[in-house]
């Protein structure tokens, strides 16, 4: 997708830092915590980080920033390896904070002989009480003065697993008395007698985020850390272990606004709980706001960068529209996306003036949008079926589709005129009668009469049964984390299984993943639980779009 190079204030920052030669190259990195799947936040920092690598003939590090070893797996890094590639992008280096569990325990140690950090055995509670509030200083701890030997020995200790968890934590020396609550003397390693998923039972102790994520930037050569907006009141900290310790040519943090979008949620805790709680099936149904889940659904990665960019980056929080990103996706598959005919809700059609037993072939257009794409055949019969939305036994005004005595055009086929219904015992409509006009082939008629309606179908005897997942919004409201309890706002109805639908014959010939444009109905995916003969789609996106009318020149 060809767009105009994009302009932001990091972006700013960096060709400024180019230009005085602060710097002369660009090294980034998207740092994930392999605790849950990817969403379309993180696909806003992976185009950030890797787009700005690219753009600036740079390096982008893919680093799993692994420092808890309770909620991390190994099915997280690799979904995370893939939806990364998914995007589009190529990491230059792969790696993992833990491998700087030893350097990290060097420059704590390091801290330790400046008499910049100590062992603090003050319980949880007490730290909590000595740290202070917004508005009141902190207190010091009655272990800050402790000798630089004896902070050596406990650390050792801890490190040794003598200590139990919770028992003691090292303790940057900083000052309990600044506005910065992050400043009053932070936690660098506590105690975690927990098995991690690289490194196993070598540590029992484990560094805090603030200070791995700093150094594992500098040990990386990153130049530029970008992060979101929670980050920033962490920089002070950020900047004052790479300068206490020495650090040369230091990464500069950079913290833009992170992404929300309406109507659904973005935190991986609040995912893995719809995940774990069944309100959804799994990491990658059709409804999360995951990578996954979107890849399922039929969104396309094209759509999902072209959306990141268009979105920009800016400095202060707001929230996106999630019809921006469905124009995005629509905007994409109407380009790509083979149109073929499906009936949703099917009803017969029967042409009583047309052969029995004649079938035969029309042509119809694959992408009005990329004619390269040619034509198909589709078999036109006797026997059709057409959707149940498109008759009225008693039209209202405007519904310009099949109604009795009203002649509308199959696409494609031929003109055809409505004589009446035959409807079952229960009064429901079971077939609907019609005349055909031979004259009309293709869809045209020579004689130049017009007909208002164009109806798409498929023939009843050369078809195939297929199960269609229609999908709506997850939640009930526009700010799910806005609810005492996100979960009550859970929409119950945003699946709905359609079974029976009919589809044109070429739906055999399409892969699991292909987005084909149901002809007057949307977009649509086929799904992995497809079977031999028994193909699933999942609806990606209907084809009236919201945004785009209501933001219309
Ligand atoms: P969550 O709050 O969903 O648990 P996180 O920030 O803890 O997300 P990480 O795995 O730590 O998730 O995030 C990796 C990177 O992605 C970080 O640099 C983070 O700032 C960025 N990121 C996470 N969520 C968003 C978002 N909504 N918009 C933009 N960037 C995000
Ligand atoms: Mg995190």
């Amino acid at each position: 997708m060809e767009t105009t190079k994009p302009n932001d204030f990091i972006r700013d920052i960096i060709d400024e830092d180019l230009k005085t030669g602060k710097r002369d190259h660009v090294a980034t990195r998207f740092p994930p915590e392999p605790n849950g799947y990817l969403h379309i936040g993180h696909a806003k920092s992976i185009c950030l980080n890797f787009g700005i690598a690219k753009q600036y003939n740079g390096t982008c590090n893919l680093r799993f920033d692994d420092t808890n070893p309770c909620k991390e797996d190994t099915e997280y890094v690799d979904s995370i390896m893939n939806d990364v590639k998914w995007l589009g992008f190529q990491w230059d280096g792969m790696y993992y904070a833990s491998n700087y569990f030893q350097k990290l325990y060097e420059y704590a140690v390091e801290l330790i002989k400046m008499g910049k950090a100590y062992v603090c055995e003050l319980t949880p509670d007490q730290i909590r009480e000595y740290r202070g509030t917004l508005t009141e200083p902190g207190k010091n701890s009655p272990y800050r003065d402790r000798s630089v030997e004896e902070n050596l020995a406990l650390f050792e200790k801890m490190k040794n697993g003598e200590l139990e968890d919770g028992s003691a934590v090292l303790r940057a020396k900083i000052d309990m008395a600044s506005p910065n609550i992050n400043m009053r003397d932070p936690a660098i390693y506590r105690i975690r007698h927990a098995t991690h998923h690289k490194t196993g039972d070598d540590w029992c102790i484990y560094p805090m985020y603030d200070f791995a994520h700093c150094l594992s930037d500098s040990i990386e050569g990153i130049t530029h850390s970008i992060c979101t907006l929670e980050f920033e009141i962490h920089r002070p900290l950020y900047n004052w272990y790479l300068e206490t310790l020495g650090i040369k040519n230091p990464p500069q943090q950079i913290e833009f606004a992170r992404l929300n979008i309406t109507g659904t949620v973005m935190s991986k805790r609040k995912l893995l709980q719809l995940v774990t709680e069944h309100h959804v099936n799994g990491w990658d149904d059709p409804r999360m706001p995951t990578i996954a889940g979107m890849r399922r659904r039929g969104f396309t990665p094209e759509a999902i960068r072209n959306f990141c960019e268009q979105i920009g980056v800016a400095k202060a929080d707001s929230t996106v529209d999630m019809s921006f990103l469905e124009h995005c996706v629509r905007e994409d598959l109407n380009k790509r996306a083979k149109r073929i005919m499906v009936v949703v809700n099917p009803v017969k059609l029967i042409i009583d003036n047309y052969p029995e037993g004649q079938t035969e072939e029309v042509e119809a257009i694959n992408n009005p949008e990329n004619m390269d794409e040619g034509k198909r055949k589709v078999i036109f019969s006797k026997e059709l079926y057409i959707d149940r939305d498109d008759f009225m036994e008693e039209p209202v005004k405007g519904f310009y589709r099949m109604a009795p005595d009203r002649e509308v055009r199959l696409k494609a086929g031929y003109y055809v005129k409505c004589t009446g219904v035959v409807k079952d015992e229960n009064g429901e409509i079971k077939e609907i009668h019609c005349t055909y006009d031979p004259e009309t082939k293709g869809g045209t008629s020579a004689d130049g009469r017009k007909v208002k309606g164009t109806l798409h179908w498929v023939s009843a005897t050369n078809c195939v049964d297929t199960e269609v997942r229609l999908y709506e919004s997850l939640f009930n409201c526009q700010n799910p984390s806005a609810a005492e309890n996100f979960l009550d706002t859970v929409n119950h109805d945003s699946l709905k299984i359609v079974k029976g639908s009919k589809a044109e014959l070429c739906v055999n010939d399409l892969k699991v993943g292909d987005v084909v444009q149901f002809e007057r109905t949307g977009y649509f995916c086929l799904d992995k639980d497809s079977t031999e003969g028994h193909p699933v789609f999942n609806r990606t996106i209907a084809l009236k779009d919201t945004w785009a009318k209501q933001n219309k020149k």
